[in-house]
């Protein structure tokens, strides 16, 4: 697209936002957000599509160059995404056809469920998103939300503070059961008695009200700001039907598995409110690609879990997150995932995505059964097993980009910055200091080739040091080439450019004569 309109032609406003949908990016994406307001200004005023020129253009995406060169290099994560959705769509079906399994009943607001409903939404590391099936129906997280309100826990507390209060076992009995390890502690967060104990180590100075909000924004900025809401009536039932989990609770209290002065019913209480928060697959997806990401959640750039927290978080879901079905789906699926009485899994492949399946039939050992089936499918089609061989093992499908180090990478980036000359780069996450295997950095290449916007926005900007060292021994300002730029300056730069970058312009050239300069001094 960048080279189509820099060569002159125009683009139809539709054709873009079809190309854009094939590479996964929605046009809600909030980092497209600038991007798709100009956009729609512009179609706004022309009663109509629009026909865009470079001008135009350079004004609706300037900002988001990196991510759309990104998108239409077909760098992500997953470059071929249409291929790759195709298969989910069929894996989707296979598991549609999937009949059986009961809807839990225990409270009104889950048995309402028709079993025919099944939604899967992903959202991998780059923010590609992909829907099939009632993507949009809000559930709640119930159980899903253990490895969430963990991952929180230890992002605040840190592991060691969280493990002094909760083991890392699997406990090999129900997940509900009356039961503690040897040292008295509950077997692991995954399990109810673990979860009620972790719910009273989250903010536990602040009121009530507080706690609350306080997790509820956490799990906001995991899900990239969309839908997360809260339904007071499974709360409520929750709480009426919940002998059990009081029972727990007591259970605890008696064994002094809380911290000193927490009050058992308010965090028997507040882990009733974590099971009654909703998502829907949209939403939960990018919960899970927050996971996948490390803790970043890949729509805003929002760091929002630290690195341990989403480690741990994804060795216990491992390990404990599918009841007593969770070593049979670390053996056949080896990913971790988390599944709840609503019928969600919440599933993640580390570093390239989350996915949230939803369908309400329960299997026996209360996992959903279509989400169970798809799970199974989707790892049997791709090499996304935590054991998958990646180089030797043929039979299975790798959707995942090759190689990360493409040496043309950089010099494409600022022929694209020349272009546009998109000053506001620096907004994106990008290492401009990142080097080719020659070590040599953009401003290497830029400074060699005599583009000079690209050299003024890499120093000025973002701030790349002039002086780094290729394998050579070059510095940029060794590469530096005079005659091109003063040739470039001639041509355009008096006419085009605005006084403060001329100015800088002319000092960067003096910087070099200086270096020059030096450099003879040195010989
Ligand atoms: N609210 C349920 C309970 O605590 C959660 C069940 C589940 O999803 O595993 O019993």
């Amino acid at each position: 697209y960048c080279y189509s309109i820099c060569e002159g032609r125009t683009l139809h406003t539709p054709k873009q936002k079809t190309a854009l949908r094939k590479t996964g990016l929605l046009t809600s994406d909030p980092r497209l957000r600038d991007c798709v307001r100009q956009m729609r200004q512009y179609t706004r005023d022309t009663f109509g599509p629009v026909m865009m020129d470079k001008k135009l253009f350079k004004r609706c995406v300037g900002n988001n160059i990196l991510l759309l060169t990104k998108a239409f290099r077909k760098k992500f994560i997953i470059p071929d995404f249409q291929k790759f959705t195709h298969q989910i769509n069929r894996m989707y079906d296979s598991a549609q056809q999937q009949e059986g399994g009961q809807v839990a009943d225990y409270i009104p607001q889950l048995a309402k469920f028709s079993p025919d409903l099944w939604g899967v939404s992903l959202c991998t590391i780059d923010g590609q998103r992909h829907s099939a099936g009632d993507t949009k129906v809000p559930f709640c997280l119930q159980s899903c939300v253990k490895p969430l309100e963990y991952a929180i826990a230890v992002h605040e507390l840190g592991s060691e503070h969280v493990h002094n209060f909760v083991g890392k076992e699997p406990s090999g009995f129900k997940f509900n059961k009356l039961s503690l390890n040897e040292e008295d502690k509950p077997h692991n967060p995954m399990v109810n008695a673990g979860a009620i104990v972790i719910s009273s180590l989250i903010k536990p100075n602040s009121n009530k009200a507080e706690r609350f909000d306080y997790v509820m924004e956490f799990l906001k900025s995991m899900a990239g700001t969309e839908y997360v809401g809260f339904s007071n009536a499974t709360f409520q039932s929750e709480r009426e039907t919940g002998d059990r989990n009081y029972a727990i609770g007591y259970y605890l209290k008696e064994k002094k598995c809380f911290p000193d002065n927490a009050d058992m019913i308010a965090a028997l209480d507040f882990y009733f409110q974590l099971c009654s928060i909703e998502v829907t697959c949209e939403s939960g997806s990018v919960m899970a690609a927050t996971l996948a990401n490390g803790g970043i959640c890949p729509i805003t750039g929002e760091r929002v879990l630290s690195a341990e927290a989403v480690r741990n978080t994804l060795s216990l879901m491992h390990s404990c997150g599918m009841y007593d079905f969770s070593g049979q789906f670390a053996f056949h699926v080896g990913l971790p995932a988390k599944s709840g009485v609503s019928g969600a899994v919440l599933l993640v492949v580390p570093n390239v995505m989350g996915m949230m399946c939803w369908s309400p039939p329960l299997d026996r050992l209360g996992n959903s059964v279509r989400g169970i089936h798809f799970c199974q499918d989707v790892v049997s089609y791709f090499n996304f097993h935590n054991y998958d061989n990646l180089r030797h093992f043929t039979k299975k499908h790798d959707p995942r980009r090759q190689s990360d180090d493409d040496p043309f990478d950089l010099q494409y980036l600022f022929h694209v910055l020349n272009l546009l000359c998109a000053s506001r780069f620096a907004l994106s996450a990008v290492d401009m200091e990142r080097t080719d295997y020659d070590s040599r950095t953009a401003l290497h290449i830029a400074a060699a080739e005599g583009q000079v916007e690209a050299v003024i926005f890499l120093t000025e900007v973002c701030k790349v040091n002039p002086y780094m060292k290729d394998r050579w021994g070059n510095t940029p300002l060794d590469d530096l080439r005079l005659d091109l730029l003063l040739s470039y300056c001639h041509c355009h730069l008096l006419a085009d450019v605005s006084v403060e970058v001329s100015t800088w312009f002319f000092k960067f050239i003096k910087t070099r004569i200086v270096h020059m300069s030096h450099t003879c001094e040195h010989i």
